[in-house]
């Protein structure tokens, strides 16, 4: 609308930016990030930064994905600053709403119930959880996709990216890469630790003894969930992975159990207690050299040869050194450490 474009005049101005070239880098990867329209001007601070410090050498395309449609304003500000093709979706209403066997009334008790926990009461914060969980690698923008790398808007990456983290991992053949973990609230997984026990009974051929991580996330009796999970607002993995008959098994049958709308089961536990089930470590990349901040959060480099030139974070600051964190567990896992679940077939 005319208003619209009044009142960025300024902005119109300020971004008299050059042409972008945009050929894409060398592995099918994309930046997918699942936005609201009013959060376009923290997006946009984090998209420059990922641009400044790493795309715009790349030009990687971006997917965008809303439960509504993106504004003409949103679209347009946004492909000021993405050096590579950027493309708008919508949420299919079946991946943003309830499943027939869910009890509305109990979900709005149980909504009442955990006010007091962060997003407790929140209902669009669980149908994002769960599209976060089930279904955002169906979508068919992202269908031609081998990896992406999730980007939130308000986050920051505070040291430049001088190499290609989709051709790093693709060269190591490697799934699953995060930044920053930690231990999930109790009170938002209740019950996902003894469904994902339940979902390991029924399906027992689907986590090998010999290759997985569960050691991670809980002890040989396999009794108790430690809470340890990668923190997925920044992840760079495969696709294939979650679309694999295993991860959607394991998917399909949480969402069964309701714990994404009787709790608030996050997709953070869910893709690790998937990763930890499926992968082995050696599948595993902590991006300990990306400087990311996210809430205050944050993962800044620590190792003796970085140059900090390169970086505008403190790495005394880092969320590793902290005890919430879960990484040094990681890194201290044997890599044959994997866990045996026959224990749990046992009546
Ligand atoms: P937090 O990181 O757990 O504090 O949750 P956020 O509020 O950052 O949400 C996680 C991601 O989902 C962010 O990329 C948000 O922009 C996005 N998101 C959360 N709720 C909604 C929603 O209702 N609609 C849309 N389109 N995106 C959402
Ligand atoms: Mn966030």
């Amino acid at each position: 609308t005319p208003n619209a474009t009044a009142n960025h005049a300024p902005l119109e101005a300020a971004l008299a930016l050059p042409p972008l070239a945009s050929t894409a880098g060398p592995v099918k990867a994309c930046f997918v990030i699942l936005v609201r329209n009013r959060e376009l001007f923290a997006l946009r601070a984090s998209i420059r930064q990922l641009e400044d410090r790493f795309n715009h050498k790349y030009h990687y395309p971006y997917v965008f994905l809303n439960d509504e449609p993106f504004t003409d304003e949103f679209m347009r500000y946004i492909t000021r600053f993405t050096s590579g093709n950027a493309t708008f979706g919508v949420v299919p209403t079946e991946h943003w709403s309830y499943p027939p066997w869910i009890d509305q009334q109990k979900a709005i008790i149980a909504r009442i119930k955990m006010g007091n926990v962060i997003y407790g009461s929140s209902e669009s914060y669980r149908h994002m959880c769960r599209f976060n969980s089930g279904f955002f690698y169906h979508h068919p923008l992202l269908a031609e996709y081998e990896y992406y790398w999730r980007v939130e808007p308000g986050v920051d990456f505070t040291c430049d990216i001088d190499y290609d983290p989709f051709v790093y991992m693709k060269q190591r053949d490697l799934t699953y890469g995060f930044t920053i973990s930690m231990k999930e609230i109790a009170e938002t997984v209740p019950t996902l630790w003894e469904t994902t026990r339940q979902f390991m009974r029924a399906r027992p051929g689907l986590v090998d003894p010999k290759r997985n991580t569960l050691g991670w996330v809980t002890d040989q009796s396999l009794e108790a969930y430690n809470l340890c999970h990668f923190w997925s607002n920044f992840e760079i993995a495969r696709l294939d992975f979650f679309r694999s008959e295993k991860y959607q098994a394991y998917f399909d049958y949480l969402d069964r159990a309701g714990g994404f709308f009787y709790e608030r089961w996050g997709d953070a536990p869910v893709h690790s207690l998937a990763a930890a089930m499926f992968l082995p470590k050696e599948k595993i990349h902590w991006f300990d050299d990306i400087g990311y901040v996210h809430q205050k959060i944050e993962n800044c480099p620590m190792d003796s040869d970085v140059n900090y030139d390169k970086c505008t974070c403190n790495p005394m600051s880092n969320f590793y050194l902290l005890m919430p964190s879960c990484t040094r567990e990681f890194k201290a896992l044997d890599a044959d450490a994997s866990l045996d679940i026959s224990g749990l077939l046992k009546p």
